[in-house]
């Protein structure tokens, strides 16, 4: 991996002279592609917590590691080392764990992934989870919080789906919806990810408040886990929310989702004369806000 450095001297940014010599900190602008840097990282860095850019291009300075075991959590797979998240992440984590040992046949949760130690994109798996605010829960009901390690790299998760998504499958109960329903009920979440079928299951099965529908959002795979996404936390100025969704409990697009799986529409025609799409591309520091470069270790 070659690591080509360079180094500003960010006087050249905030104009020179002795009054901020004590904020010359160098800004050190790293190049290359960012998995590679940030998915080499293995502890924080030393900053005060701060997510910097978006959940699909960024990182996240001073995070939180979740411990790999609470009294109503285990974390899984430790060995990706992605057990990291902003404070208020790993917060939400625990006391959700809390509200979820109290759900019958349920102990606590099995956390996935959260983050990288300091974000930025991941070397497999998700495009998003790089500011430390997103968070995968497990769905499988944990019935006990003592797995060792090796239980936890090799369990396999449980899919809650059947038909392609479009229903639940008989491991989904009402235990689900009241997890679910616990974690949207957070005013720092943004909105949770899951299989459509859920969703419409979800919309169904709701007969008091459905306010807390609005958040969660079907989407393609999460049948094995759900996927929160939190808000930008206060203060945090450099981090970028997503759009709000549109206003309303979701459940006439979850039940399209549903529709299109049952029956898929047929393909659009092609456009002869369209530019063929890219293939996606591993994002370079260069595509990361430039306080990313910061967050990263010195290089050696
Ligand atoms: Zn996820």
């Amino acid at each position: 991996m070659r690591i080509v450095s360079v180094v500003l001297c960010s006087l050249l940014l905030t104009g020179c002279g002795p009054k901020v010599a004590s904020v010359a900190e160098k800004v050190v602008a790293r190049v290359g592609i960012a998995k590679s840097l940030f998915g080499s990282e293995t502890t924080a860095s030393r900053d005060a917590p701060n997510p910097l850019g978006f959940y699909t291009n960024g990182c996240i300075a001073g995070a939180e590691q979740l411990a790999e075991t609470g009294p109503t959590w285990q974390a899984m797979r430790l060995s990706r080392n992605r057990n990291w998240g902003h404070p208020e992440t790993i917060d939400f984590i625990e006391r959700l764990s809390k509200k979820a040992a109290q759900i019958p046949g349920r102990e606590g949760l099995y956390v996935g992934d959260i983050s990288q130690p300091r974000g930025g994109p991941m070397t497999s798996g998700h495009r998003s989870h790089q500011m430390g605010l997103d968070a995968d829960i497990w769905l499988v009901a944990p019935k006990r919080l003592n797995l060792t390690r090796t239980e936890r790299e090799n369990i396999s998760a449980t899919s809650m789906r059947r038909a392609g998504g479009a229903y639940t499958n008989s491991n989904w109960n009402e235990g689900h919806h009241a997890l679910l329903k616990a974690a949207a009920q957070d005013p720092r979440v943004a909105r949770i990810f899951i299989f459509p079928g859920a969703k419409v299951a979800m919309c169904n099965a709701e007969k008091g408040d459905r306010s807390w529908l609005n958040k969660i959002r079907p989407w393609y795979g999460h049948h094995y886990h759900f996927h929160v996404r939190l808000k930008c936390p206060a203060g945090a100025k450099w981090c970028e929310d997503q759009d709000p969704q549109p206003a309303g409990d979701g459940c006439a697009d979850a039940e399209q989702w549903v529709r299109d799986i049952l029956n898929p529409p047929p393909p659009k025609p092609v456009d002869p004369n369209a530019p063929k799409p890219q293939p996606r591309r591993d994002l370079t520091m260069a595509d990361l806000p430039q306080q990313c470069s910061n967050v990263l270790s010195p290089p050696r």
